[in-house]
Formats: structure tokens, sequence, C-alpha cells
């Protein structure tokens, strides 16, 4: 390889910054050329395309968000697009290619890799939800980030005696109500993966445990499974305690990463430069059983993944 080009696609991560510097310093240490690709494969096929050099990354491995910004491009999932997509890379001699995102955006540097141009994908979004690594960019702040604002919600829970229903990200995936749910010590956490909707039951228990003498009742939704508003409403019609919704929101998106995110996604960022030195294409970077490894991209697209059930029964254990 001579020029790596790097994109950040789908949704932001805090993290990835911290990315974006270890493969352009890595790149520059082995004497590559690099490109930074603004606002993910859309950047790629308007040529929105700068050269990165040691300066240009200074002082963002703290910072949320990505410098490169991101986007979705509908463009990029056509044949024509993805034929334009590795012309471009071609004009600008970009002859290795790191995209940062989900499954979507390791698609498409799938197809890339099919027209000739050396792709790695490295594993960002702040849900977890990428099947072939247990460790995702920007999950680790993200959830520090819930777990503070639901520590937050539940001393005004606890005073006014309370019940709480606090929603999380994770449309899809439950990993950061999964984990709240046990960090924040959550009487319920209602992940799609596992929700038999049920709420009868859930008012049972809130009833049940306020005549135990329980101070307060927070519930832990994933984005997803209901509206938080309109169940607030019914359990405080059904218990008599007055319910409220709090829904985090972007909140969890942003903010200056964790130091695990920024080591790990330096680590994440050198290896996936590695690779591409070495000739590689068409690979993953991931984390799993503690060491950063690799994948064909396809067989990590064809990996499933599921919460963990011990950490699913560990919450309700510890809810009593
Ligand atoms: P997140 O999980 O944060 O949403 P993602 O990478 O899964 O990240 P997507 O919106 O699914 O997010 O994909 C990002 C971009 O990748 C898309 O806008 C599109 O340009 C490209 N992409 C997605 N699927 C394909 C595909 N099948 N072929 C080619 N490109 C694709």
């Amino acid at each position: 390889v001579s020029t790596i080009g790097i994109l950040t696609s789908g949704g932001d991560a805090p993290g990835m910054n911290a990315a974006i510097r270890a493969v352009t310093r890595t790149a520059l240490g082995y004497g590559l050329k690099v490109k930074g690709i603004r606002r993910g494969f859309n950047g790629l096929l308007e040529e929105d395309i700068v050269d990165l050099d040691g300066r240009n990354v200074s002082d963002i491995i703290q910072r949320g968000g990505t410098i490169l910004y991101t986007a979705r491009c509908k463009e990029f999932t056509t044949e024509e697009g993805q034929n334009r997509g590795a012309e471009v890379c071609r004009k600008h001699n970009i002859d290795g290619l790191v995209v940062i995102g989900g499954d979507g955006s390791f698609r498409g540097a799938g197809k890339l890799a099919e027209r000739g141009i050396n792709t790695v994908g490295i594993p960002g979004t702040i849900d977890l939800d990428i099947a072939c690594t247990e460790y995702t960019i920007g999950f680790d702040t993200a959830v520090n980030t819930a777990m503070e604002a639901i520590d937050k919600v539940r001393d005004t829970s606890t005073s006014h005696e309370r019940c709480s229903i606090i929603e999380v990200m994770g449309r899809h995936a439950g990993f950061i109500a999964l984990w709240c749910g046990i960090a924040n010590g959550a009487e319920d956490i209602l992940i799609a993966e596992r929700y038999d909707y049920n709420e009868q039951s859930i008012i049972d228990n809130i009833i049940r445990r306020k005549e135990s003498g329980k101070k307060h009742h927070i519930i832990v939704n994933a984005e997803g499974v209901g509206d938080s508003y309109e169940m607030a409403k019914r359990i405080e019609e059904a218990t008599d305690i007055e319910t409220r919704a709090t829904i985090i929101g972007h909140i969890q998106r942003g903010g200056s990463p964790t130091c695990r995110d920024r080591v790990y996604a330096s680590t994440m960022g050198a290896y996936a430069v590695d690779l591409l030195y070495k000739g590689a294409s068409r690979r993953v970077v991931a984390h799993k059983d503690g060491k950063f490894v690799d994948f064909d991209i396809q067989e990590a697209l064809s990996m499933e993944k599921d919460i963990d059930q011990y950490l699913y029964d560990l919450s309700r254990r510890l809810s009593r």
C-alpha cells in the first residue's frame, strides 16, 4: 500500500477520533500517505477528501464525535455507487481503506474490497451490536454517560418515592439497557431481546415492592420497546404511584471518550493499518476473549450475537 484512506460511517461514537488519530499516525510511521474522507461513503462519491498529517489529528483524542463527520449514503448501496467509489479511490491513489462504523458500513467496505480496494473495518457504535466483537468504539463512554444520568434521576425518584422509567439508546440491541440495569440497580430492564410485553407483571411488582418498603422503582427501557411516556401514564394509573419517564437521548452519543474507549480505539486503529500494511483486505478488527483479532468481513457479517443470559439473569436476581 502507498496511501491509506479513512472514513467514519453510520452513527457517530465517542472514540472514533482516537481511532482516526491512531490510523493516521501508524500509517505515517510506515511512510504511507493518509487521506481523510469526510461524511462517510457520501464524501467518497463526492470526492470530499483531505490530506491528513500528524498535526491534523492533534488534540482530538479526547473529543467525542468524529472530525471526519459521518453520514449515511443511499447511493453507495447500488452497484453504480460502489463502482464509482472504487474509481474515486483509484483516482486518489487510495489503495488501503479503513472504514469505522457498523455492519452497514462493513457491507460497503466489502463491496469496495470486491472491486480491488483493500479494506479493513473497525467496529464503531455505541450500541455494541456488532456480532464479531465484544467491544465496539463508543459503548463504554455511552454506557457510563447513561449510568450517571440514571443515578441523577434515581436521587430525585427516591426523594419523591416515585417510579421512574428511563429510556436509553439501543433500538435493536439492549446492551446499554442491560449494563445500566445492573450498574444502576434497576428493578426492571425492558429490552427487545427478552421483554415479553407483560406490563401487568411489572405493575404487580411495583405494588409489591412498594408494600415491602422500597422507596423507588427504576425501569430501564431500551428505546424501541415502546413509548416510555405512555407507559408511565399507564403505570401511574394502575398503581397510583407517581411515575415519570425520562428519555436520555443523544447525550449518550456525545462527550469525551472514556479511557477504555481511547485505548481500545487507538489499538484498533493501529491494528487496522498493520493489516493493510501486510497486504490484508476485507477484514474487520475485533476484540474477543481479551485479545484483538480480525475476521473476514463476510464471516463477521454472518455471525449472530445475543445479550449475555448470565448478565440478564443476574440483573433479575439482584433487583429484589
Ligand atoms: P450504525 O449501527 O451506527 O447505524 P452502520 O454502519 O450499521 O452503523 P448504516 O446506516 O447501516 O450504519 O450503514 C452506513 C452506510 O454504509 C450506509 O449509509 C451505506 O452508505 C453503507 N451501506 C450500508 N449497507 C450497505 C450495503 N449492503 N452495500 C453497500 N453499502 C452499504
